[in-house]
């Protein structure tokens, strides 16, 4: 799966995506497109690459809720815990870094939950 997909389903996001449906297409939001070029032009625009600014990485775990934010900035830099600090080279990296951290990060949080 692609890993900004799996980032943001893990946030519980919609991942737009188009599956072919009677004459045009029926995008996972529940838009309907005839065309093509304009469900390209949908996805570019709704589908965050949060390998290209890990800014949104922070911004969609914020909204997620203080606690989720706190806990994960803590697990990027344990020996600065409870300061908020992130290392620049997480916010300086364009290859996904920070995504692929938050992603282990949610993965053990879910994965922690009770059942
Ligand atoms: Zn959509």
């Amino acid at each position: 799966m692609d890993k900004n997909r799996e980032f943001h389903e893990l946030l519980g996001l919609c991942w737009h995506e188009l599956n072919p449906s009677g004459v045009g297409f029926l995008c996972t939001c529940g838009r309907w497109f005839e065309y093509e070029d304009i469900d390209n032009i949908h996805m570019r625009c709704h589908n965050p690459d949060y390998a290209a600014d890990p800014r949104l990485v922070l911004r969609e775990m914020q909204k997620k809720g203080s606690d989720l934010y706190d806990d994960f900035l803590d697990s990027l830099a344990p020996e600065l815990e409870h300061y908020g600090y992130i290392e620049a080279y997480y916010i300086l990296d364009t290859t996904g870094k920070l995504r692929d951290a938050a992603i282990k990060f949610m993965r053990k949080e879910t994965a922690d939950e009770p059942t």
